[in-house]
């Protein structure tokens, strides 16, 4: 186990140490986590009336948390004076902390296609100095015990036709937690500005008059098809992409354009949909050749491509059960597919490409 401090690169092994750690209940709130979190016995004093050499004992290493401006109360630094010497004189290590920085904040963080190697570094130190993160199952949920030592985790996450917490309620949340003076993340899959209610998050925050920031993400509507070999965009091939949602069946005019366009369709949450969106699209003029492909759980162990065609897409997608998360792609780019060496009658009678 080890505790990083906001800031620094200095990683701490404090398995079995036990620490006292001194500032007010705010400004120390984010150490007493992180030395939890590491493994420490954590010993805890918030004024310097409460300190007493006895507390002394067992203890390797001694924090002061100064903070000039706590709602806790404001100490002086030079309080702390008979503990530093104390812990002298007993040769105790002593460290200082800044404190966490006082009012509540947010960050909308986009956490890529769900593997922790895809995320920025600027997600990762964001998360490192979380309070309280709010993630969904897109985003890289796994090893977030690790990525925000510090943090509250909640998993307000929606599996499709399932919603646990509602985005009302989630935004609720948000606010009252930075309102209690935490940093709050709000982790999200991809990007969060694609098809993520990012948009949303942010003008909640603004009109509870919260600060917030925004991190990009990886979205899966470009890193998808490129697990799977496809690149969105190809010279003397498709030299625009269009990403559509398929949450709800598009209108007859909106199919009129994107057959008109030519280019690469990217659809996102499009298994649900998808005999509107290809019979439609046929409709309005795209040959039923036209190559489709359907990229399952991108990034994971399970990730799986179907390669099919606008005619036979349905079909294929029903015998290879495919399900969400998955991103529909729809264009000549598929044939750059890396399994996609066989002719479309040889993929169709073995639908499952898997790679
Ligand atoms: N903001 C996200 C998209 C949210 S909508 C982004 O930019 O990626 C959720 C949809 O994204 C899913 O239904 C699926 O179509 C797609 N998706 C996200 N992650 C995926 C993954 N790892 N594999 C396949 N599809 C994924």
């Amino acid at each position: 186990m080890s505790t990083q401090p906001t800031g620094t690169e200095l990683i701490l092994d404090c398995a079995g140490l036990t620490v006292l750690i001194a500032g007010t209940t705010t400004a120390a709130r984010r150490t007493v986590r992180r030395y939890s979190a590491g493994g420490a016995t954590v010993r805890r004093i918030a004024t310097p009336g409460q300190f007493h050499p006895r507390l002394l004992d067992a203890v390797s290493l001694t924090v002061v948390v100064e903070s000039s401006d706590d709602v806790g109360g404001v100490i002086d630094e030079n309080s702390w004076a008979p503990l530093r010497e104390a812990c002298r004189e007993r040769r105790i290590l002593t460290a200082s902390e800044e404190a966490a920085p006082p009012g509540g904040r947010v960050t909308l963080i986009g956490g890529g296609p769900g593997v922790e190697d895809l995320l920025t570094v600027r997600a990762k130190q964001s998360l490192r100095e979380a309070d309280v993160v709010l993630y969904d199952r897109l985003g890289p949920y796994r090893t977030l015990p690790q990525l925000a030592p510090g943090a509250e985790l909640i998993d307000v996450g929606k599996t499709p036709g399932h919603h646990p917490v509602s985005q009302t309620d989630i935004e609720k949340l948000m606010v009252a937690k930075a309102r209690e003076g935490h940093h709050v993340v709000r982790l999200k899959g991809g990007d969060p500005f694609v098809f993520g209610r990012g948009g949303e998050e942010v003008n909640t925050c603004v009109a509870a008059g919260i600060p917030v920031t925004t991190v990009p993400g990886i979205s899966s509507s470009i890193a998808v098809p490129a697990a799977a070999g496809i690149p969105v965009t190809y010279r003397g091939v498709a030299h625009a992409f269009t990403v559509v949602s398929g949450h709800q069946p598009l209108t007859e005019q909106e199919l009129d354009a994107l057959a008109k366009l030519g280019g690469t369709i990217v659809v996102l949450m499009g298994i649900g949909t998808l005999p509107q969106l290809t019979s439609g699209l046929r409709k309005a003029g795209l040959a039923s050749t036209v190559p489709v492909a359907i990229v399952e759980k991108g990034y994971s162990p399970e990730q799986r491509t179907t390669v099919t065609n606008l005619g036979e897409a349905v079909t294929a997608a029903g015998l290879a059960r495919c399900t969400s998360p998955a991103v529909v792609v729809i264009g000549e780019v598929v044939r750059q597919h890396r399994d996609f060496q066989a002719t479309l009658e040889q993929v169709l009678s073995r639908p499952l490409v898997v790679s």
